[in-house]
């Protein structure tokens, strides 16, 4: 009895053996449900209810497997990106792992950047940026996930993409592969809420079958943790400030050599060399306070004000957050300082010296201008 049932959030079979692994619901509320009623696992009940995550790991090697697997299947796989965090959200060597199978790039998100930038355009740079990674997309959509519009558009062009064969929709946590996968079900069957989503990475645990038109599938694949993203540092309520909700509004500031800029207490960012006053435009949460100083009273502004002046992160998540790295950057052609899961600074100017400060452990990348 209750050996098949499966959690509606997250698409774990569900059982009462282990706390810690998918799919637990305590034998006492287990026991009474029947194959007909639509169950939540404890996790994902928790989730929905009170906006609590439980962290089950989904380390590396099971990540890996999964991949692995998908080159035996005939199949179009979808890799989800995130527009805002796209190096993160990059799944390397997810060219291997699809053998012959060709890729869709979406690039998901896209509601957050600025409404005058054209589609063409940025599915110009997604596309050369993928290149870059050595992945050869079959190609590139780019999507807003929290758009019926949007995704409606994208299930035309997927089905023309896929001719006949199954989906395999992955990508790594937080990129809104639930939130899509959600509207497509909502759409599809004018059911809602079949998928747990939130702000939390690791949302999804377990395969979930969606059927298509005929006897083809949708498949939704568990999204790999990266250990990377900042959000790991982070509680729910620095969260509700970093991440953009809508249309980022760029912030321009000037700076002179020897200016700094602190991104909340999270991140920061130094003019080191150039000539005279030159501009730098932010693209982050319109909600993330931006503090500008002088570079040589930066570090002891840090010390003294993380988790005050300098927040997110507050004073409890404060004590959490690890050491700011520096990176330091040549600028030779237009281009943006990546801090990953924050935003980013773009640059026009060429033959400046800049640097990136991020918690140990957070990336810092410089790429070719998107804006
Ligand atoms: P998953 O881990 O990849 O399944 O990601 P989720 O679907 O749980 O989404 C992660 C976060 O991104 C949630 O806070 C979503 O509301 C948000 N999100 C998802 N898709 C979009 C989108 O297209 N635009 C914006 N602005 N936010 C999105």
């Amino acid at each position: 009895k209750n050996k098949d049932l499966k959690c509606i959030g997250c698409g774990a079979l569900l059982q009462s053996e282990d706390e810690h692994q998918s799919g637990y619901l305590p034998a006492s509320v287990l026991g009474k449900k029947s194959s007909e009623e639509l169950i939540y696992c404890k996790r994902c009940f928790r989730l929905r209810h009170y906006n609590e995550v439980q962290d089950i790991e989904l380390d590396d090697d099971d990540f890996l497997n999964m991949l692995h697997e998908l080159s035996a299947e005939n199949a179009l796989i979808v890799n989800v990106v995130d527009l805002f965090d796209f190096s993160g959200s990059i799944i390397l060597g997810i060219q291997r792992f699809a053998g012959s199978n060709p890729i869709l790039i979406v690039a998901n998100k896209s509601d957050l950047l600025p409404k005058s930038l054209q589609e063409g355009k940025v599915r110009q740079w997604v596309t050369e940026q993928v290149h870059s990674y050595g992945i050869r997309p079959q190609n590139v959509y780019l999507t807003s996930a929290l758009n019926k519009q949007s995704v409606e558009k994208f299930m035309e062009e997927l089905d023309k993409e896929r001719q006949g064969k199954d989906v395999y929709v992955v990508g790594t946590t937080n990129v809104g592969k639930s939130t899509l996968i959600n509207q497509i079900i909502s759409i599809a069957a004018d059911t809602e809420n079949t998928i747990t989503t939130s702000y939390f990475p690791g949302t999804t645990l377990g395969k979930i079958e969606i059927p298509l038109d005929d006897d083809k599938v949708l498949v939704d694949t568990p999204g790999i943790i990266q250990k990377s993203q900042l959000s790991h540092y982070l509680d729910a309520e620095d969260l509700k400030i970093v991440t953009p909700r809508k249309e980022v509004k760029p912030k321009n500031y000037q700076l002179n050599v020897d200016q700094t800029l602190f991104f909340g207490g999270l991140a920061r960012f130094d003019y080191l060399m150039g000539r005279g006053k030159t501009s730098f435009v932010c693209y982050m949460s319109n909600e993330l306070y931006i503090h500008r100083t002088k570079t040589e009273k930066a570090d002891e502004l840090y010390e003294t004000q993380r988790g005050k002046l300098l927040t997110p992160p507050n004073s409890e998540s404060s004590v959490e957050l690890p050491e700011l790295k520096r990176y330091e950057f040549k600028i030779k052609e237009p281009s943006d300082i990546v801090f990953s899961g924050l935003g980013w600074v773009s640059i026009d100017a060429i033959d400046i010296t800049v640097a990136g400060w991020a918690p140990l452990g957070v990336d810092v990348t410089i790429r070719k201008q998107l804006i």
